[in-house]
């Protein structure tokens, strides 16, 4: 493509753009007009006849008078047809250039007979004359002399005038590069018969006008060869632009490409090219791209004109949190139907269940919280920590609760309050408390529950040789729920030398037992467990041992000391191992995993400042700080995956002793290699080797003491993210697309962050995983001068990625962050086109020229407006203007926040945006076949869909409307809309072509 042409194309790219073509109609301005003079124009004419006396009865031009309709016309004649050698001269009066039109129009009407209708004059009768032009700074009066002037064309009708018949020829014809005050044209006639009926002399403007708000002065079209002039203009009172508003008059006189819109200040709206105050009851809070205001939302008041916000009415609030251009909500009513119901599963339990308040204030922020108070007697106090809330105690979002750890038998009062966004800042607002809404309930319980009977105590009362009395406490059951208890003692002999211990189980009814039938001077081991009257069974006590007396003796008081000794024993034996436990687990604790865990993970904190490893003298020892070494032996290499700049680049698998298996990406250092290379390959890896971040390409680390060096990081399943997105062309949702760019620029803060410029920021350089998660990746040193595959040489010698680089990168290789978010806006560009190649076929010059005039690239297909505006602002020329990183992320992480965000959409035109060849093939001809179309839109994957569906021309094509296309089989939404764009481009095809002569 030549570079007019590409210029052309991205300079309609822009115009359509911008929804916007020929404003307003060329004006002309009449320097000259023969018909309006009505009058004889007093020309001068000369004939080389004139002052030879032979010649007198020869003629030249003429003047004839002629009335029509009452209106006088003048017109020049000549007619010397039958002899030869003519050359006859009309030449017009002095004409005063105005100042700036170094381009005039000449318009003509003139009638030219035809030569066969002179009967034996067609040897010397001729059916052209000619079009001259002398500039000059003042008049010369009749002085003439021929060879001054300067033939700007041959005027040759298109239809001559044959006997009894007349036809008028028009044609205008342009005088370019006008310099002097003033000019003569003059007509030549050299043996024609010729009827100049009128002539127009004439410059073009483009008329003042106000457009996007902003005011621009009738301008002189083309001067200086300029095809387009640039403009610059004010805005309209009260509106504001961030740069001064320009736009281009072309040779036509048409206003084309505004830059820099004007928008109306906040407070004021756009009304017919001018801003004006908001009216009452309406706001504008910023300079917003609607341009309008907008009703005061609810619960707000508009009382005056030109409102920034609305403010709230009486009782109604905003939230710190909410945007003063929302409405206004007012505190929620109590919650409703609060119950308390105590748990059946377990004990001191209570679930607390209300339903959600009637008002809710018109917010939808609705949480809850639980105050709980412990009433005795006549007082009531805070429940305190032990009670425990579940999930917790504020911030509900639940309309339940579960409170536990309550004791039985109190009066428990519970507050449940309803909270929104406006409840603090409403609380503290002076309208009176009476009228708001109460926004509590409480309620009064008493937990009644029976806890399960545990026995206390155990104790022998009596015993003899043959019999043991015992009896046992309960933990005591309350008095209202005094419900009988019944109990299962269970004994056994102590030396019992069979394997299974044989219980004889009793079931009582009371907390005494005298058990008989026993062996005298024996142990026995006893115990008791409780059960409550509802079936809970206690927890077993533990066995306890008594001692039937030898036969006749009783020792009651020896049998009471050998129990409390055989107590404290075990009591100090629990202590014991209590501490022993204690001491283990606080050793578990210093010496455990997760300490070393800590420690080195306080290591892998980011570093301030990334070092560039070329400030250590020997770079081995760069990264050996930075990277850690793997034996090879480690690393098993599987498959080819791509080709970087030194070697290969392998999937495989990384095998570190006492780790798990890890897939790797491993890119190699191909045989033959200098040490320099060697030391530029390892580069990479000391940089990544410094970062640690989410959406940065992980080092696992380096093989560098064997002869293949290599280079282990992550790997990313789903490769480089351009070609990915190309391969799944309209598959995702820009909700998805902007959450890759999320993570793009959350990466890449974190380089700015430690002051690591990037300088190849490109779709191309990030790598995407299984969870379409973003890594910025190529970090060579060496890249930005040698492995660059889009790099082209600039005049300092380095080779710079053109279509993603800042021009002040460009121009005086001034890279900084500010650079990276420069590319960073063309890998935006490039997301949302799902791949798209930045300014498609454009040569690297026409890019540049491009830029330089202030050009951008127009919003992909289906972009959303917030979107394209970010990009836009990547893109500004003053660097310190363009957004940081840090900026770019909070954005984007509030349009995630709020998807309706997205669903603006940027102004989109087929045509220009998916470069459709639609008029034509790539040639210029119209496309021969249905797959060659297809193929020019990258849609070949459906050519068979199209045959299957017996659409074989392109005369077929043109039929198919959008249910057509989705009938044959293009379901997903980005195909459709392409193929169905490019229909419509290729019926649109005669007002394209109009377009593209711009
Ligand atoms: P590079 O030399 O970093 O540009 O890598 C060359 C190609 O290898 C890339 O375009 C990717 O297709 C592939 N590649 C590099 N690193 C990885 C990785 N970590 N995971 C998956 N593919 C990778």
């Amino acid at each position: 493509m030549d570079s007019s042409v590409g210029f052309r194309h991205f300079f309609l790219s822009y115009v359509l753009i911008n929804g916007f073509l020929r404003t307003l109609e060329a004006k002309e301005e009449v320097l000259l007009d023969m018909r309006a003079a009505g009058r004889e124009l007093g020309w001068l004419t000369w004939s080389p006849s004139e002052g030879d006396s032979s010649q007198r009865d020869r003629t030249g031009w003429e003047v004839h008078q002629r009335t029509l309709n009452g209106s006088q016309f003048y017109t020049y004649y000549v007619c010397n047809v039958d002899e030869r050698e003519q050359d006859n001269w009309l030449r017009t009066t002095f004409i005063q250039r105005h100042a700036s039109a170094s381009r005039v129009f000449v318009e003509l009407q003139f009638i030219v007979r035809d030569c066969n209708s002179f009967d034996g004059a067609s040897l010397t009768c001729k059916e052209t004359f000619n079009l001259f032009v002398l500039e000059a700074d003042a008049d010369v009066g009749t002085t003439f002399h021929k060879g001054q002037f300067k033939k700007v064309a041959t005027i040759a009708p298109d239809e001559i005038t044959k006997k009894n018949e007349m036809h008028i020829n028009k044609e205008t014809k342009v005088v370019e590069n006008l310099s002097r005050k003033g000019f003569y044209l003059a007509f030549q006639d050299i043996g024609a018969c010729v009827a100049i009926v009128m002539v127009r002399v004439y410059y073009k403007t483009c008329p003042a006008t106000v457009k996007s708000l902003a005011v621009f002065p009738e301008t002189v079209a083309g001067r200086e060869n300029q095809a387009l002039k640039e403009v610059s203009g004010k805005c309209v009172e009260n509106a504001e632009s961030q740069k001064i508003p320009q736009i281009y008059c072309t040779l036509h006189g048409e206003w084309v490409v505004p830059v820099g819109q004007c928008r109306c200040k906040p407070g004021f709206e756009e009304v017919q090219d001018s801003c004006q105050e908001c009216q009452p009851g309406f706001f504008k809070a910023e300079m917003s791209s609607s341009n309008k205001c907008e009703p005061c939302p609810a619960n707000t008041q508009g009382l005056t004109q030109g409102a920034l916000f609305c403010p709230c009415v009486n009782g109604f609030y905003r939230a710190p949190k909410d945007p003063v251009t929302g409405p206004c909500s007012g505190l929620p009513s109590a919650p409703q139907d609060l119950v308390a119901t105590p748990s059946l599963l377990s004990t001191g339990k209570l679930l607390l269940s209300w339903k959600s308040p009637e008002d809710t204030g018109g917010r939808n922020d609705i949480t809850y919280s639980v105050v709980c108070q412990r009433c005795e007697g006549f007082g009531c106090q805070p429940c305190g920590e032990k009670i425990r809330f579940d999930p917790a105690s504020t911030g509900l979002t639940d309309t339940k609760v579960s409170v536990s750890e309550l004791d039985a038998h109190f009066n428990y009062t519970f507050t449940v309050e309803t909270l929104s966004g406006v409840s603090v800042f409403g609380s503290s607002q002076a309208a009176p408390r009476a009228a708001r809404l109460p926004s509590s309930t409480t309620l009064t319980t008493s937990l009644h529950y029976t806890e399960p009977p545990k026995i206390t105590s155990m104790r022998l009362v009596e015993r003899d040789s043959t019999s043991l009395s015992i009896s046992w406490d309960v933990s005591p059951q309350p008095r209202v729920l005094a419900r009988p208890v019944r109990y299962e003692l269970a004994y056994r002999k102590k030396d019992n030398k069979h394997d299974v211990t044989t219980y004889v189980v009793l079931k009582l009814e009371k907390n005494s037992v005298q058990i008989n039938d026993l062996a005298p001077d024996t142990a026995y081991l006893v115990k008791v467990q409780a059960f409550s009257s509802d079936g809970r069974s206690g927890v077993p006590s533990g066995e306890e041992q008594f001692e039937t007396s030898p036969e006749g003796q009783l020792n009651k008081t020896a049998v009471i000391l050998a129990a409390s000794v055989g107590g404290a024993i075990v009591l100090i034996l629990v202590i014991v191992i209590l501490f022993m436990r204690r001491r283990n687990g606080n050793s578990h604790i210093r010496q455990g995993p997760e300490d070393t865990y800590f420690s080195s993970s306080e290591q892998l904190k980011p570093l301030k400042t990334y070092v560039d490893p070329h400030t250590y003298e020997d770079p081995n020892i760069a990264v050996l700080k930075f990277a850690t070494e793997i034996h090879p032996s480690h690393i098993t290499k599987q498959k080819v995956i791509g080709a970087g700049e030194f070697g290969e680049v392998y999937r495989g698998i990384l095998k570190a002793s006492g780790k798990k298996e890890l897939a790797v990406a491993i890119k190699t250092l191909k045989p033959g290699y200098t040490e320099k290379q060697r030391q530029d390959f390892l580069s990479e890896a000391s940089i990544m080797g410094q970062f640690c971040h989410q959406n940065i390409i992980r080092l696992e680390g380096v093989v560098t003491k064997f002869i293949h060096a290599m280079i282990v990081t992550e790997y990313m399943e789903n490769g480089a993210l351009d070609r990915y997105l190309r391969d799944h062309d309209g598959e995702f949702l820009s909700f998805q697309l902007v959450g890759m760019l999320h993570g793009i620029a959350a990466g890449m803060k974190y380089l700015s962050e430690m002051s690591y410029v990037h300088r190849d920021l490109a779709a191309r350089n990030i790598l995407v995983n299984t969870t379409l998660e973003c890594k910025v990746s190529d970090f060579g040193l060496s890249r930005v001068l040698e492995d660059e595959p889009e790099g082209t040489y600039t005049t300092s010698g380095g080779k710079i990625p053109i279509r993603w680089t800042a021009p002040e990168a460009i121009a005086y290789r001034k890279f900084t962050s500010a650079s990276d978010v420069w590319s960073f806006g063309i890998v935006m560009w490039e997301v949302m086109a799902f791949g798209e190649r930045p300014y498609w076929d454009m040569s690297n010059h026409e890019v540049m020229k491009a830029i330089n005039e202030a050009f951008r690239l127009p919003a992909p297909m289906d972009c959303p407006s917030a979107v394209y505006q970010l990009m836009l602002q990547c893109w500004l020329q003053d660097r310190s203007k363009r957004p940081r990183f840090g900026d770019i992320v909070s954005l984007l992480d509030k349009l995630l926040r709020s998807p309706d965000s997205l669903k603006t959409i940027a102004d989109f035109d087929p045509r220009v945006s998916i470069r459709l060849p639609s008029t034509s093939g790539s040639d210029g001809s119209p496309f021969r076949s249905v797959s060659e179309w297809l193929e020019s839109i990258k849609m070949s994957q459906y050519s068979e869909n199209f045959t299957r569906a017996g659409i074989c021309t392109m005369d077929q094509v043109l039929q198919m409307k959008s249910e057509d296309i989705k009938n044959i089989g293009v379901r997903l939404p980005g195909h459709l809309k392409r193929i169905a764009y490019s229909i419509l481009g290729l019926k649109d095809q005669t007002s394209t072509l109009s377009v593209f002569a711009v």
